[in-house]
C-alpha cells in the first residue's frame, strides 16, 4: 500500500486516481501528525510527502520515520517546491529510498518513480523473507545438533555404566563408540574381540543383520586379552533411529557360567538316564517272566497289581527313552533311519499301541482321511514316536472328554496328520513355546505329570524330515497338533 500525505485535500485527490488507476492501493493522510501516527500502525511499501505543509512539513515527517527501526527503510518520494535545500533532507535519514518530484507533478514521471520503489520494496520485503526462513532453519538445526549431541551423551554414559560390553555401530559396520569393558577382550576400539576358530564370523553375522534391518543375536565364545581360553558371551545389537539413521548399538553378556551349568546338567541327564535304562530294562523282562510263569486268573488281585507294575514300568521307561532322546539331540546323536514305509501301517501301529495302553479310557478314537496305499520316505519308528506322544498327550489333557481323532489329509506336496482333541487346550500366548525344551504351560503343570520334553522330540525329528509341526488351539477349546512330510520319494529309495 502506498500513503499519500498532503494538506491539500485537491492534490490527494489527483493522486490518489492516478495511482489507483494503474491498480496501487492508497491510503492518505492530511498532516504529518496524521501520518505518523498511521506508519506506526500498517506497513507501507512506499510514503509520497508532500513537503510544504502547516505543523509538522514533510522534512520532519521523514526525520521522525527515520527514527523508527519498523520504517526506516520505507522508500519516500517528497513532493517539493523547487530550490529546496538538500541538506536537510538528508539528516538523519540514512536509506537509499528517497526521490524527489517537483511541483507541478508530471504523472508520467511520477508513475515510473513509484513503479521503480514499489518494485524495490518488494525485492526488499522478499529477500527479508528468505533470510527470515534462512535463519530459522540455522536455529532449528543448531537446536536437533544441541539435542542430538545430549542424546548420545546420555546413551554413552548409559553403555559406560552396564556390566556388559557394550559398543556402537553404523549401518556399516563401522565401530563408532566402546565402553571401558570393552578393552578387556580386545586392544584396538576399531576391531571385534577374538572369536573361537569354531564358531561363527561376528563380521560375517553383523553384515547379514545390517543388511536385513534385523536385530542380532548369537552366542559366541570370544578371548580375554590377557587369557587363552574363551568364554562364551550372547552377543545382540539391536537397531536404533538415530538423525534419520539406523545405527546400532550391541552388548556381549557373559553366559559362560551358565553355559557350563548347561553342560553338566546335559552329562548328568545322559548319565543318569543311561544308567536307569539298564536295571529298568530288567526289571522290565523280569516282570513279563513272572508273569507267564504265575499264569494267574486275570481277575485276581495279584493278576492286576503285576499288571500295575507293568504298566508303571511301562511310564518309567517312556520317562527315561524322552531323557536318553534328549540327550542324544543336545549331541547330535540322535539317528534317523529313513526307508519308503506305508503311513497307513505306521499310524495303525501308533493307535494299536495307544488304545493298548489306554484300555480303562472311555475316549473313543475316530480316523479321518484314507492314506491307504500312500508311500512316505522318513524313519517310521520315530515318526510312529511323534504320533504316539501327540495321542499321549490328547489322552492325558483331554481326560474326561468323549473322542480323540487322528486326521491324515494328503495335500499337493504333502501329507499332513492331525491329533484332534477337546480338552482343555493351550492359551493362544502359550502356543509358540510348547515345542521349547522343558516347557509346560504354567496354569496346568501341576495337575499332569510329565517333562515338558516330548513335544521338543517331536520337533526335532520332524525338522530331521524337512517336515513342519504346529499346533492349533485356545485355552478350553481342545488342541490340533499336526504334523507334515514332503511326498517326494528319493529316486535312489530302497
Ligand atoms: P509333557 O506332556 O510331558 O509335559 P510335552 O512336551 O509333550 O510334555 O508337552 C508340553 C506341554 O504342552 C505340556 O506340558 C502341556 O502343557 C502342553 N500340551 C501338550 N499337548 C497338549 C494337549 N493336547 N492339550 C493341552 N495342552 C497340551
Amino acid at each position: 500500500m502506498i500513503l499519500i500525505v498532503d494538506d491539500n485535500p485537491d492534490n490527494i485527490y489527483s493522486l490518489q486516481k492516478l495511482l489507483e488507476s494503474k491498480n496501487f492501493k492508497v491510503d492518505t493522510a492530511h498532516s504529518g501528525e496524521e501520518a505518523l501516527k498511521k506508519i506506526l500502525k500498517y506497513n507501507y511499501a512506499l510514503i509520497i510527502l508532500d513537503v510544504q505543509m502547516p505543523d509538522m512539513d514533510g522534512f520532519e515527517v521523514a526525520e521522525n520515520i527515520a527514527g523508527f527501526s519498523k520504517t526506516k527503510e520505507t522508500p519516500i518520494i517528497f513532493l517539493s517546491a523547487v530550490n529546496t535545500d538538500k541538506r536537510f533532507i538528508t539528516k538523519g535519514y540514512d536509506s537509499g529510498g528517497l526521490d524527489y518530484v517537483t511541483k507541478p507533478v508530471d504523472p508520467d514521471i511520477l508513475m515510473l518513480k513509484v513503479k521503480t520503489f514499489y518494485r524495490l520494496y518488494e525485492q526488499t520485503q522478499a529477500l527479508k523473507d528468505i533470510q527470515q526462513t534462512l535463519e530459522m532453519e540455522v536455529e532449528r538445526r543448531k537446536q536437533a545438533q544441541l539435542e542430538l549431541r545430549s542424546k548420545v551423551d546420555y546413551l554413552h554414559t548409559l553403555l559406560e555404566s552396564l556390566p556388559q560390553i557394550a559398543f556402537t555401530c553404523d549401518h556399516l559396520g563401522n565401530i563408532g563408540f566402546v565402553n571401558g569393558r570393552w578393552f578387556q577382550f580386545s586392544d584396538s576400539e576399531n576391531t571385534f574381540p577374538q572369536t573361537h576358530p569354531d564358531d561363527r564370523s561376528i563380521m560375517t553375522e553383523l553384515q547379514e543383520s545390517l543388511e536385513s534391518g534385523k536385530p542380532l543375536e548369537m552366542e559366541v565364545r570370544v578371548k580375554k586379552r590377557e587369557e587363552s581360553g574363551y568364554s562364551y558371551q550372547l552377543l545382540r545389537v539391536w537397531p536404533i533411529l538415530e538423525n534419520g539413521e539406523n545405527n546400532w548399538v550391541g552388548t556381549f553378556t557373559d553366559i559362560d557360567a551358565q553355559k557350563k551349568a548347561e553342560k553338566e546338567k546335559d552329562e548328568f541327564l545322559s548319565i543318569a538316564s543311561h544308567e536307569l535304562k539298564t536295571p529298568l530294562t530288567s526289571i522290565k523282562a523280569y516282570m513279563q517272566l513272572l508273569d507267564r510263569k504265575l499264569s494267574l486268573d486275570k481277575n485276581c488281585a495279584e493278576a492286576k497289581y503285576v499288571g500295575r507294575v507293568q504298566d508303571q514300568v511301562g511310564k518309567l521307561n517312556s520317562l527315561i527313552t524322552d531323557l536318553l532322546d534328549l540327550s542324544k539331540i543336545d549331541n547330535g546323536k540322535l539317528r534317523i533311519n529313513k526307508k519308503v514305509f506305508s503311513l497307513e501301517r505306521m499310524v495303525q501301529n501308533a493307535i494299536d499301541s495307544i488304545v493298548q495302553t489306554h484300555d480303562q479310557s472311555n475316549m473313543e478314537l475316530y480316523r479321518q482321511g484314507d492314506i491307504s496305499g500312500l508311500m512316505v520316505y522318513g524313519d517310521e519308528i520315530r515318526l510312529e514316536q511323534v504320533l504316539v506322544n501327540f495321542l499321549t498327550n490328547a489322552y492325558k489333557y483331554a481326560a474326561g472328554t468323549e473322542k480323540v481323532i487322528v486326521d491324515c489329509t494328503v495335500m499337493t506336496d504333502v501329507v499332513k496328520v492331525s491329533v484332534i482333541d477337546f480338552g482343555i487346550g493351550i492359551p493362544e500366548n502359550k502356543l509358540s513355546e510348547v515345542f521349547d525344551k522343558f516347557y509346560r504351560v504354567e496354569e496346568t503343570s501341576f495337575d499332569f505329570q510329565g517333562l515338558g520334553i516330548g513335544l521338543y522330540i517331536c520337533s526335532e525329528i520332524i525338522r530331521s524330515h524337512q517336515g513342519t509341526i504346529a499346533v492349533e488351539s485356545a485355552a478350553g477349546k481342545g488342541a490340533t497338533f499336526y504334523f507334515t512330510l514332503p511326498l517326494n520319494l528319493p529316486t535312489d529309495a530302497e
